[in-house]
């Protein structure tokens, strides 16, 4: 039999996470005022537990045996060589991904919402608030306040609300409640529906919504939580390639190259940052971050400070970005419709570190139901964006005749998906026209903004 499957004990999970601000300098977030915020001033959005661990630069953090225990229920995910799409493929390339479809709702992100729900939990938060675009990140936080016995109120995106009702069931099963954003409960909102009745909604909505809902509370019970973008995110999602850098080492391998999907980064931050800081330590390794052509702020967005969400709520972070008033057009990969980009992933793109990627969705699709029939596994739209550049880098192996490593992250399944397959294979899927009127208009804000300094680490 060959081998398949690479597995860690549960004795080997990692102990503790790695924070890549040890190993880079960065663009400060700047306030309403265009000065540095201090740590305190988000006090009212997290907790200050959580505020101290975003702006540490300590290399290596523990990780709490509460949060482990937890992890235990999935992890350590299998790493899986896809002999099967090698096959298809006719690479002499050897492809391993990390399945993180094996947790309770099936993707990465309760690798960050089980700390995150900790942390409040244990600085006395009794509620959370957040804003969801597939439904996965809402899906996953549900998941964990329901272990720690916190609660859960989650604004979906519209056309995702609309796309995907199951995810809304699954929060609910957790006993979280999801309404649909924007929503008349906020200002944010209001102020939205009121200029655009019919909007889709998107994340950057979504996320002024919970903010508002977050802060305004008077009882001081309540605090938001965010799925991506921000260090702390990346830096509990480094489980990933810690665990993959491991399970690697058993057998032998190092990747040549390394591949996830980016939307607002989390998923390839935690597969790729422990690479890079191989990649520091001089090791050569190509990693490339991949997203949607029709949303492409790495390889389309200007380095800028700009806010995380629509209503300008959170402050302005340096990023590639195209622009908070940006509404992507509503594609299947509801997970990478975000206009920005994780600071930390934007400084390692100005650095040269990673070389990123974009896809249309016909080609994610295509790249998809080939990895469904080869390795079985129905990947997520949002992983779909991965495979089609571990397709293409597998073909040209195949054309240079190298046998190179890759190694991509498989971010989530799509069982909840199948929606969007079942429009793909009707033949009602198509690549959006790129939108560059919209990216134009929305762009023109960044000028009244600060400009961020190019910064090399090293
Ligand atoms: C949310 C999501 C993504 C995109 O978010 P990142 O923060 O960029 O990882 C990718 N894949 C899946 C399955 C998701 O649920």
């Amino acid at each position: 039999m060959e081998r398949r499957k690479i597995l860690l004990s549960e004795d080997e999970i990692p102990r503790q996470w790695y924070n890549v601000l040890a190993d880079i300098k960065m663009n400060p977030p700047l306030g309403p005022d265009g000065q540095p915020i201090s740590p305190d001033m988000l006090a009212p959005v997290f907790p200050m537990n959580i505020i101290e661990q975003e702006v540490s630069q300590q290399r290596w953090i523990d990780i709490p045996e509460e949060v482990l225990n937890i992890y235990a229920i999935w992890r350590p995910t299998p790493l899986i060589r896809a002999t099967g799409l090698e096959k298809a493929l006719g690479t002499p390339a050897r492809i391993y991904y990390k399945y993180e479809g094996t947790s309770p709702p099936g993707s990465h992100k309760p690798n960050t919402a089980v700390p995150q729900a900790y942390y409040n939990k244990v600085f006395g938060i009794k509620r959370l608030t957040t804003e969801t675009g597939a439904g996965q990140w809402g899906s996953a936080l549900a998941f964990a306040c329901s272990q720690f016995g916190l609660e859960c109120k989650v604004y979906m995106v519209r056309i995702s609300f609309d796309q995907k009702p199951y995810r809304k069931t699954m929060m609910q099963t957790w006993g979280a409640s999801c309404i649909p954003s924007p929503s008349t409960e906020t200002q944010a909102g209001r102020d939205i529906l009121a200029k655009f009745p019919d909007t889709p909604g998107s994340l950057g909505i979504a996320i002024s919504e919970a903010v508002e809902a977050a802060v305004s509370d008077t009882s001081g019970n309540t605090r938001y939580a965010l799925g991506s973008v921000l260090n702390h995110v990346m830096l509990h999602q480094t489980i990933i390639g810690l665990e993959a850098r491991k399970q690697l080492e058993k057998i032998g391998e190092y990747p040549d190259a390394i591949i996830g999907c980016a939307g607002g980064g989390s998923n390839f931050a935690g597969l790729a940052f422990p690479f890079v800081l191989d990649k520091f330590n001089g090791k050569k390794v190509d990693i490339h971050p991949v997203e949607p052509a029709a949303c492409p702020s790495l390889t389309q967005g200007p380095f800028a400070y700009d806010h995380g969400d629509t209503a300008g709520y959170t402050p302005l972070m340096a990023m590639h970005s195209l622009g908070h008033t940006f509404v992507p057009p509503p594609m299947h990969a509801g997970g990478l419709r975000y206009h920005g980009m994780a600071p930390t992933v934007s400084q390692l793109v100005v650095e040269g570190l990673l070389d990123p990627k974009a896809y249309g969705q016909m080609a994610t699709f295509e790249a998809g139901l080939l990895a469904a029939r080869t390795e079985g596994i129905i990947p997520a739209p949002e992983t779909n964006h991965a495979l089609a550049a571990v397709v293409d880098l597998a073909r040209q192996a195949r054309e240079e005749g190298k046998a190179k490593v890759i190694l991509f992250n498989w971010s989530g399944h799509g069982l909840i998906d199948l929606g969007s397959y079942e429009k793909y294979l009707s033949g009602q899927i198509k690549d959006f026209d790129f939108p560059a009127q919209d990216i134009e208009d929305a762009k023109k804000i960044l000028a009244e903004y600060p400009k961020p300094q190019i910064i090399r680490s090293r």
